[in-house]
């Protein structure tokens, strides 16, 4: 059965101290669940979008497939289609939530609607821990490093590892498009400086997982991206 998909690129069998990148999509969104593990077997969980029983099972059962230990639940941020699961993960694995504080207020007014997206069944979570600029996750052998970068939403963080080159991005930049901007707190200029002054100094083989959509690199994004190309 093959429930998941590990990014080839990603994929380095000579060297097993590494990080591990696999990926979910979850609920009518689409959203992309990412679980993250070293050779420890510790895990990060960030992001669980899963909603339905199916979609819970299909998360559980990898981590017991895979024997990892979750040590952290952490959100880029608050937006409904990205913590659906989180008590869900909190409840299963007894695990702290991390988030920007900024989005807290994002977190908090998912109760309200969630009933008229068709998330009736939608249980609230409180964070556990703030995620600031500069912060580093650990689990296992391994670290995230935290990026602030509003716009899409105001506590928006992304979590990246220059050395293996990637960034989990949340819904910052996306293959060939961006986050929307029209949500509350949200704003067009702030998403755009964000990824012009976060991400596009990154180098250009780094490469983005998105929240939504397949993954994508910095260098793709800078040559063709409509809303925030830069010129050659
Ligand atoms: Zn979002
Ligand atoms: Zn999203």
């Amino acid at each position: 059965m093959n429930f998941f998909r590990i990014n080839p690129n990603l994929c380095n069998s000579h060297d097993n101290q590494m990080i591990n990148i696999n990926s979910f999509t979850f609920n009518p969104f689409m959203e992309n669940t990412y679980v993250l593990y070293d050779e420890t077997k510790e895990c990060v969980i960030i992001d669980p979008g899963c909603y339905e029983g199916h979609e819970q099972n299909e998360l559980k059962l990898f981590i017991e497939n895979l024997e990892l230990q979750v040590v952290k639940l952490l959100n880029t941020h608050c937006h409904i289609d990205h913590v659906l699961g989180n008590y869900f993960v909190k409840k299963q694995y007894n695990v702290p939530l991390y988030i920007h504080k900024e989005d807290e207020q994002t977190l908090n007014a998912v109760t309200a609607y969630a009933s008229s997206y068709g998330f009736a069944e939608y249980q609230s979570t409180k964070a556990d821990g703030y995620l600031e600029e500069g912060d580093s996750i650990i689990f296992g052998n391994s670290k995230l490093d935290v990026v602030f970068v509003p716009g899409h939403a105001p506590g928006h963080v992304a979590l990246y590892n220059l050395a293996q080159n990637f960034c989990i991005g949340g819904d910052v930049l996306f293959n060939g498009s961006i986050g929307r901007t029209d949500l509350p707190g949200g704003d067009f200029d702030t998403l755009i400086n964000s990824i012009h002054s976060k991400f596009f100094i990154w180098n250009d083989d780094l490469v983005v997982h998105c929240g939504h959509g397949s993954s994508t690199t910095i260098g793709d994004e800078k040559r063709s991206n409509p809303f925030c190309a830069i010129a050659q």
